[in-house]
């Protein structure tokens, strides 16, 4: 592990030439890998074993395709490229988080960040550039939305994080490292459901990166319509961020309520594959001094969960520059804590990882966005604007 991660690496590989219209086959489904593929003249079957070479065995070179004959690889490698986002910053705390900061081929950038545990590692993705929603104690909700990410581009996370691991080939599910992944980055991702869920069907591939849909957790800010999707056509965990016990409050934090209030929020909870037995949905709950975080509140958010099957995380706050709120004192969000777990909900505190790095809920890519900024500036005043 590194020491103390004062600069982040900068390890930032040429983009390839604008004029190389090459396709990325990362991102496309199984059906569309072979369309493409037989669409430029290759048999059918050659679909799977590309489909093996990318995703269980990692690689983005056609030349290592041993089981293809030489002539397909070459046409291969002249109309496709087997691409990752390009990395332009890795960096890694002193407790073992690891953050990228990722540019997509038009400039954008995301965050991707993996949380090391003693038996997992979860890999925390985004969904898109910005965020549409305005969560009021989010700092992606003051970023504006560049725009969705697309299914490549979802996937291209984890497989950057697997490349900095040398997690290739797939490895076996008790040895692997990166476990687990939580669609809890920048963005929401209801609102690029599509491409999420064509990311996510790739990850899931037993042929592939092989991760269950037990190690998957989906985070929403209740996008209430949604969420039987979720439910039907993916089967992943589902974390909600429920953050407040009254509309009037939660109107406040996740403005999104206003659409989809906590009543309907939680009936569609409770219609979630699995959640009334085996299956725990999780809730997200941000402690913010003086808002939310009474025994009052405690004792009301037992009653609305206690007919789930739920479990409740409780995040201490983590401040940016000009953010409304504070965070709780330690002694209250423990008492909060104990109020819950008394009343049979088990809330663990989430421990802040990756603090010095900036790589906790809420702050990913925002100083990147801030540099810009001041460049941009910079770049004003020399001009004398
Ligand atoms: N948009 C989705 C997923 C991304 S946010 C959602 O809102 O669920 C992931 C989690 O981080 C959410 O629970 C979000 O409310 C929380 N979060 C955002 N900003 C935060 C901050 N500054 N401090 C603590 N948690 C924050
Ligand atoms: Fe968007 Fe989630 Fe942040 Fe709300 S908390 S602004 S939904 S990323």
């Amino acid at each position: 592990m590194a020491t103390l991660p004062t600069e982040p690496l900068q390890i930032t590989e040429p983009l390839r030439g604008r004029n190389d219209t090459r396709r990325n086959l990362v991102g496309l489904s199984r059906d569309e890998l072979k369309t493409t593929l037989t669409e430029a003249g290759l048999e059918p079957f050659r679909a799977r074993q590309v489909w093996q070479w990318i995703y269980w065995h990692g690689i983005t070179d056609f030349g290592l395709m041993t089981n293809v004959a030489k002539k397909t690889r070459d046409r291969l490698a002249e109309l496709f490229v087997i691409e990752r986002p390009q990395i332009v910053t890795e960096q890694r705390s002193v407790d073992g988080t690891r953050k990228w900061l990722l540019r997509f081929p038009d400039g954008n950038e995301a965050e991707t960040v993996n949380i090391p545990e003693d038996d997992r590692g979860s890999v925390c993705v985004s969904s898109q550039v910005g965020c549409t929603l305005t969560c009021s104690f989010c700092h992606t909700g003051t970023q504006a939305l560049v725009r969705n990410l697309t299914p490549d581009e979802i996937v291209g996370q984890f497989m950057v994080a697997r490349d900095s691991y040398g997690e290739w080939p797939t490895p076996t599910e008790t040895t692997r490292m990166l476990s687990n992944i939580v669609m809890m980055g920048m963005g929401e991702p209801l609102y690029n459901f599509d491409n999420v869920a064509t990311a996510l069907r790739i990850v899931m591939d037993e042929q592939g990166i092989a991760l269950s849909r037990r190690r998957i957790t989906l985070s929403t800010s209740g996008i209430v319509p949604m969420i039987a999707r979720v439910g039907a056509e993916l089967d992943v965990n589902l974390a909600v961020s429920l953050h407040a016990v009254s509309d009037e409050v939660r109107d406040t934090l996740v403005p999104v309520n206003r659409k989809w209030p906590i009543a309907e929020l939680l009936a569609a909870c409770a219609a979630y594959p699995g959640a009334r037995n085996s299956r725990r949905i999780t809730f997200e709950y941000v402690m913010l001094k003086g808002v939310n975080d009474s025994d009052a509140d405690a004792r009301e958010l037992v009653r609305l969960l206690t007919p789930l099957h739920a479990k409740v995380n409780l995040i201490p706050f983590n401040a940016w520059p000009g953010a409304p709120y504070e965070c709780s004192s330690n002694n209250r969000i423990h008492r909060f804590a104990e109020i819950v777990n008394a009343g049979g909900i088990s809330a663990p505190v989430r421990t802040p990882r990756g603090r010095d790095i900036l790589a906790a809920c809420g702050q990913l890519k925002s100083t990147s966005l801030r540099d810009r900024r001041t460049k941009v500036s910079d770049v004003e005043a020399a001009a004398g604007a």
